[in-house]
């Protein structure tokens, strides 16, 4: 039986179910996935996405910085996050100004957490200000 190296206490990403997990690390490799017991959520449980479904953590493919494309034809070149959310916030600010609120729509993901939905809703109508806020989920 391997020893972890390190057992990295986390949140599946998944779903919003927010099940919590036990990382098992080898190597720099997770190996195993266990639900945690001490908690209200999952009691220790796991549904088969988040007991298997971590190999794309090591994927030779994975984005691991955003990509930005300056101007159109030109390719996606990887950059930093500071001026990745530069850009999204400019455009967004300028698209708003120039077209109202109600021109800016946000779609969500399951795979957030309810707190990064709530925070994403927020920033839609309070920020923004528009209720054009939608999820995957909802079909
Ligand atoms: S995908 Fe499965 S294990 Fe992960 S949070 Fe959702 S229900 Fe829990």
């Amino acid at each position: 039986m391997l020893n972890a190296d390190n057992i990295i206490p986390t949140t599946c990403p998944y779903c919003g179910v927010g099940c919590q997990i036990d990382l098992h690390v080898k190597n720099g490799l997770i190996y195993r996935v266990n639900g945690r017991f001490d908690n209200a959520v999952n009691h220790g449980n796991l549904c088969v996405k988040g007991r298997f479904g971590f190999d794309y953590v090591h994927a030779q493919d994975r984005l691991t910085t955003p990509l930005l494309r300056h101007a159109r034809g030109q390719s996606l070149e990887s950059t930093s996050w500071d001026t990745a959310l530069g850009y999204v916030t400019n455009r967004l600010q300028t698209i708003r100004a120039e077209h109202g609120p109600d021109s800016i729509a946000f779609l969500t993901s399951a795979k957030c957490t309810n707190e990064e939905n709530y925070l994403l809703q927020k920033l839609a109508r309070a920020v923004v200000g528009t209720n054009n806020v939608d999820h995957c989920a909802r079909l």
